[in-house]
């Protein structure tokens, strides 16, 4: 028989005896625990007035009880051999009998210390159970856990968590974050150019790539350029300059050296094996940025093609090229594969892939319909790079701060939850910004990374208004718009960086142009306005409906709690009657438990 740990002394027998009768209990896969074991817990506490904790491990079952201060009880050793991205598969769920359902930081402290799947608190009052938090580790940074909570949640809505999906998310991050802290240092870029009076001015593209080159996740360092007609066969640059970018590689710490062009595949191998450090070129950069970005299948298979085409020519070198097996820059697929390296391989895989991209272009459309009506609503922001579609981003959730600590389900970096005034959310979603000189062989990844966009009820166009070349800036994105058969999409241009502006006649001007707002991402001008424009679009897309949900069917309950305004809910004997302020598409997805009534 299982023993109760912790202090008991004082309880009844009876009451002992109940408490090991919740060692029988399963909970239901998927869930973190059940309303029985709950109801049972919360009784148990009432009579004996003390904290009950319970450890259940992913098969559901309780591993251990413990009575009084949970945090100062022994468990069994649950950490053994579990590494540091791994969780410890065991979650803890305590009640707090002052009613309290909130999480204390001795609860974060031993949640990240035993590294428990989840921690929550129920709050106990009068014998029921009121409401629960639960904390979670949701990352790894700088050697330690970081944490978050969500709730208090109605008991209800804590049940209905999806407990499974939750703990796979966080040991997928953690997975990536102790590895990429670990193995992966930041590489250092040494920018190189070249200077050609009939090409772009060299300068605005250096300062393009250093943009790239961020994103990738590298630190620029310096820079450097010369000014040629045409590149060297050899080294794409002169003998001479050729030292010079090595002495500078010296200087800066440079551990990568990054071109602004196209190198050949023999350019490459031979600076690479000149200086010794390794050699990347624009098309790898902005590939191996698509890689990172890439979301639909489509989209990752359209990168991953574009890199294996890439690379196939570039591994017949023996030198410094095998070493980028060791991680960073070039190394890194859409997902989580790693480029292949073996040549017979990359032939047959490239095959494969063209074979499954007819595939899906053939399904594209049913496809599509699908998505589209399961989706949260979503609001992508377009436009050139370096326009501050990521600033905005940042702002525009950041002008939400509840956002933050209220993330559940993990979303990649790039796509955030936004809270709606009416308490409905939608996604903002970042896309890959358009870049200049976009080599032709990825012109399909980049459209195929964009597609993501045709899954949005709004595009908010981020136009940087201070630059020289907005107008030219804005038509390019909005030609690619038009190929992607996007036009008839609702559009809201932003033009970003009024603080740039001295001239308010050119705000004016700007602003003459339809469904347009000015705003400064950097110091918060027109922010609130964006944030106003964005609800009030949104809230014209809203129906009052009346559901009848069979119990059969109970976990659409939390979705409507998530994505609709929920005004009314009845348990009635035959079905759950819920009246709900649905988007156009929810309205569709769960058009037939409508009563007809609306
Ligand atoms: P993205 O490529 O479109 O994502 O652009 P980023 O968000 O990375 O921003 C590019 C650069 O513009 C960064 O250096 C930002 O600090 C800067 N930036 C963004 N918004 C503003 C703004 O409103 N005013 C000014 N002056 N700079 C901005
Ligand atoms: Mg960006």
């Amino acid at each position: 028989m299982k023993e109760i740990l912790g202090n008991i002394s004082g309880i009844r027998h009876n009451t002992i005896e109940r408490l090991k009768q919740l060692y029988n209990e399963i909970v239901p896969s998927g869930q973190p625990v059940s309303q029985k074991i709950v109801n049972t817990l919360a009784a148990l506490t009432q009579e004996i007035n003390r904290e009950i904790a319970l450890y259940i491990n992913r098969r559901g079952q309780i591993v251990a009880l413990a009575v009084g201060d949970a945090h100062t009880v022994a468990l069994p050793d649950i950490k053994e051999k579990r590494s540091a991205n791994k969780l410890s598969g065991i979650r803890c769920i305590h009640t707090h009998p002052d009613g309290n359902s909130m999480l204390s930081s001795i609860d974060f402290a031993s949640l990240k210390e035993m590294r428990f799947d989840s921690m929550t608190a129920i709050g106990v009052r009068e014998g029921t159970a009121v409401a629960a938090s639960c904390g979670f580790i949701s990352g790894f940074a700088d050697g330690i856990y970081k944490t978050e909570a969500v709730g208090p949640l109605a008991l209800f809505e804590f049940i209905n968590l999806d407990h499974t999906a939750l703990i796979q998310d966080i040991e997928r991050i953690l997975c990536r974050q102790t590895t990429a802290n670990t193995q992966e240092e930041i590489e250092q870029a040494l920018l190189v150019g070249i200077e050609n009076i009939r090409l772009w001015d060299v300068q605005d593209s250096l300062q393009e790539l250093a943009q790239l080159a961020e994103t990738a996740g590298a630190v620029v360092v310096g820079q450097t350029w010369q000014k040629r007609e045409r590149p060297d066969s050899t080294f794409f640059v002169g003998k001479g300059k050729l030292r010079e970018i090595s002495l500078l590689c010296q200087q800066c710490h440079a551990n990568l050296i990054l071109f602004d062009d196209e190198l050949l595949p023999s350019q490459q191998r031979n600076i690479e094996q000149e200086l010794g450090v390794k050699v990347l070129d624009r098309t790898a950069l902005i590939l191996d940025i698509f890689a990172q970005r890439a979301r639909s299948h489509e989209g990752k298979l359209q990168v991953e093609l574009a890199q294996l085409k890439y690379s196939l020519p570039r591994l017949s070198g023996q030198g410094l090229s095998l070493s980028r097996l060791g991680g960073g820059i070039g190394t890194r697929g859409p997902g989580e594969t790693k480029l292949e390296v073996d040549r017979r391989r990359i032939r047959s895989r490239i095959s494969t892939i063209e074979e499954e991209i007819d595939t899906i272009r053939a399904q594209r459309s049913l496809h599509r319909a699908k998505r589209q009506e399961s989706r949260v609503p979503m609001v992508a922001l377009v436009g050139y790079t370096n326009a501050g579609k990521s600033t905005l981003l940042n702002r525009l959730t950041a002008a939400k701060v509840m956002v933050e600590d209220k993330l559940f389900a993990t979303l990649d970096p790039t796509t955030r939850r936004f809270p709606l005034n009416n308490g409905r959310e939608i996604l903002l979603t970042d896309t890959v910004g358009f870049i200049q000189k976009l080599p032709h062989q990825l012109i399909a990844a980049f459209r195929a990374t964009l597609e993501e966009i045709s899954y949005a009820s709004l595009l908010l166009h981020v136009v940087d208004g201070s630059s020289t070349l907005y107008q030219e800036q804005s038509t390019a994105v909005m030609q690619v718009l038009q190929e992607l058969q996007l036009r008839d999409k609702p559009l809201l241009t932003v033009f970003n960086k009024i603080d740039k502006i001295d001239n308010s006649h050119v705000v004016e001007r700007l602003l003459r142009e339809e469904n347009s707002i000015a705003v400064s991402a950097l110091n918060n001008t027109g922010i609130d306005t964006l944030v106003e424009t964005i609800e009030s679009f949104f809230n014209k897309q809203t129906v009052d409906t009346e559901l009848s949900i069979p119990y059969n069917d109970s976990g659409i309950i939390s979705h409507l709690y998530q994505s609709a305004i929920v005004y009314h809910i009845d348990y009635r004997e035959d079905a759950i009657y819920v009246k709900a302020s649905l988007s156009r598409e929810l309205r569709n997805r769960y058009g037939s438990y409508t009563t007809g009534e609306d």
